[in-house]
């Protein structure tokens, strides 16, 4: 069985991503354990649990934190109404979230202060959308699909802005904001999409190569928004998908008949585990080809160490 590895690239790491798992490492150095993290520091099972293997705790329960206990909040951002609950039991915290997530909430909070109402594309049972939401849950209106938007009613006079979750599909997303325009023309767009450049790319980088590939494999959790879409775009371009944590989850009938397999991850995985995931496929046969790089990223967000 002889067949190509291709890997596609950028695919490791985004700033947001470097910036909570760099933050977190200092915070335990610097303070010692136990650090308390809400929901995952980012949404990867094996750099969670080797925190967990250092003493940190991943817990959304405050009842689990003491007094001046140290928290620190996740890449996915938090919601406000949470902070306030951290801040009313005096625990400590430091934020890593994303700055182009804060960026989402604070570009809500403003809007909203100016008396619009917002249209929120992201999915329903994603942390980044019920934390954004929580700025205004009246105001907020977080619609997920046309039937979402369908039900949405306003007057002609209300002032409407529309933001959305950084991690959608940026072709389904464009595609809603367009039906959205359509049934509301007052609906204003902010000026720079909130997809953020890590999602495009790594969409972009995937999309590019699959009319040359026969099978895709996307080095992700399930629980991560952004591995399904980029299997997802696999499969909407009819290439066998899968999402694995690890190259043992690769079942032996999915290499069987392959002539080029596409290796991709999202950016909250590192490159070790992409590189197990070709050494595997190499013990199988395959043979490595190249790496296609769409584009060389260079964003880096500081860190910010300060207790709250
Ligand atoms: S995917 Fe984008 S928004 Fe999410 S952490 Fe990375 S850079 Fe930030």
């Amino acid at each position: 069985m002889n067949f190509k590895i291709i890997l596609a690239s950028p695919r490791w790491y985004c700033a947001g991503v470097d910036r909570a798992i760099g933050m977190l490492d200092d915070i335990l150095e610097k303070y010692g354990a136990p650090i308390f993290v809400n929901h995952e520091i980012v949404h990867n099972k094996f750099i969670v649990s080797e925190f967990e293997k250092k003493w940190v705790v991943f817990t959304d329960n405050l009842d689990d934190v003491e007094k001046w206990q140290i928290m620190v909040f996740s890449a996915h951002g938090v919601a406000p109404s949470y902070v306030q609950a951290v801040a009313d039991k005096w625990i400590r915290y430091i934020d890593a979230s994303c700055p182009l997530v804060i960026k989402v909430h604070k570009e809500a909070k403003k809007f909203i202060a100016s008396e619009y109402e917002v249209i929120y594309i992201g999915q329903h049972n994603h942390q980044e959308a019920i934390w954004v939401s929580d700025n205004d849950p009246e105001k907020i209106h977080v619609i997920a699909n046309e039937a979402d938007l369908e039900k949405l009613q306003f007057s002609p006079t209300q002032k409407l802005v529309l933001l959305n979750q950084t991690t959608l599909s940026v072709d389904d997303t464009k595609a809603l904001i367009s039906k959205a325009q359509e049934k509301f023309p007052q609906l204003e767009l902010p000026s720079f999409s909130d997809i953020c450049y890590a999602t495009t790319n790594r969409q972009e980088a995937v999309k590019n190569i699959l009319p040359e590939i026969d099978k895709l494999i996307i080095v992700g959790s399930k629980n991560s928004s952004n591995s399904v879409k980029l299997k997802l775009l696999g499969q909407k371009f009819w290439k066998e998908s899968i999402l694995i944590d690890s190259p043992n989850e690769i079942a032996s009938d999915f290499l069987e008949w392959a002539k080029s397999i596409w290796i991709s991850s999202w950016a909250s995985v590192s490159e070790d585990l992409v590189q197990s995931v070709q050494k595997f496929l190499e013990s199988q046969g395959g043979l490595f080809e190249k790496e296609i790089v769409l584009t060389k990223e260079k964003m880096i967000f500081p860190y910010s160490l300060e207790l709250k």
